[in-house]
């Protein structure tokens, strides 16, 4: 058996709480500035009419509610669990709002915190209060999407914020003492192998504790299957991606937690590439490529030392 070459999510959840720990997915209800026509009613090339969110439960339910359902159905006694509020952007609302709504989830014993996706223009100083105030005893993650450090990609893909704001929104976050982890996506249209080793070194660069690598795929409804459709779009194949992901992890500071290594689309709402479904299993050969190369996460990365303000 192949040793993990990389600092994965599992790993630091059993470093900390000696078991798994598992996600459970809620969909709060939110919109987002760049779908609800503050910044653009056409939101990013890759989102979806369920803003980007695949696992999670229903939305017409309150998220206590999902996350009840959640633990009488499945929850087991040797793990402990952690609310994702994943679609949408959920730091889109009053702090009043935000506060009831992230502290409602702590039913149960076994749910040891929440991690909570939004962009990096959303967050204001009483938010990251909020947040880092949850922090102080419990597990909180902020997922913060960048997608490539490359400001032109950021234009092309209909992002509406910049490599800066994503920077500022690190730094703020940290100040404030909350944990982000950085969303990208390599294979993004126009990018090439040099992109995606200037967006590791960025994020290397910066109190980053976390990564989320995602491979592009075509999800139905969505502006970018309209490209796709007229071969506006060249997607990588599993092998390419293998390999670009390895060259990405030997770039990633060694302390920042891999919390996922390719994209994830429910069979039902993807157009291709159809290797998405095979998601363990490119995982374990981004890994045993890196055995391969005798390499491992951060070997090649200029930023070994953790930055300031980070323990
Ligand atoms: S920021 Fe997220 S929810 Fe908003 S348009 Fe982009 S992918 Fe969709």
């Amino acid at each position: 058996m192949i040793s993990e070459r990389y600092y994965s999510l599992n790993t630091y959840f059993k470093g900390l709480y000696g078991r798994k720990v598992r996600k459970i997915c809620v969909d709060a209800g939110f919109t987002c500035p760049n779908r609800d026509g503050k910044l653009s009613k056409a939101g990013c090339l890759f989102c979806d009419e369920k803003g980007s969110g695949s696992d999670s439960i229903s939305r017409q339910l309150p998220v206590w509610d999902q996350v009840g359902d959640y633990i009488r159905a499945k929850a087991k006694d040797n793990e402990y669990y952690l609310v994702y509020f994943q679609p949408f952007t959920n730091t889109y609302a009053n702090i009043k709002i935000l506060d009831s709504l992230y502290k409602s989830v702590f039913l149960d014993k076994r749910i040891i915190g929440i991690s909570i996706g939004t962009r990096p223009d959303c967050l204001d100083s009483g938010k990251l209060q909020l947040i880092a105030e949850i922090s102080d005893n419990k597990e909180v993650w902020l997922e913060l999407g960048l997608q490539s450090s490359n400001d032109v990609t950021l234009r092309r893909i209909n992002r509406g914020h910049s490599k800066k704001d994503f920077e500022a929104a690190v730094m703020a976050s940290d100040k404030a003492g909350v944990k982000i982890c950085a969303h990208i996506i390599l294979g993004l249209p126009g990018e090439n192998a040099e992109d995606y080793v200037r967006t590791a070194d960025f994020i290397s660069s910066l109190p980053v504790k976390g990564v989320k690598i995602h491979h592009l795929y075509i999800a139905k409804n969505t502006t970018i299957e309209e490209m796709y459709a007229k071969n506006e779009i060249i997607l990588m194949s599993r092998d390419e991606y293998i390999q670009e992901a390895a060259n990405f992890l030997e770039r990633i500071r060694p302390d920042i937690v891999i919390h996922r290594l390719m994209g994830d689309c429910r069979k039902d709402r993807l157009v291709a590439p159809e290797w998405t479904l095979q998601k363990s299993d490119v995982a374990r050969k981004i890994n045993k490529e890196l055995a391969g190369r005798h390499s491992w996460q951060g070997k090649k990365s200029k930023h070994i030392i953790v930055p300031r303000g980070t323990i």
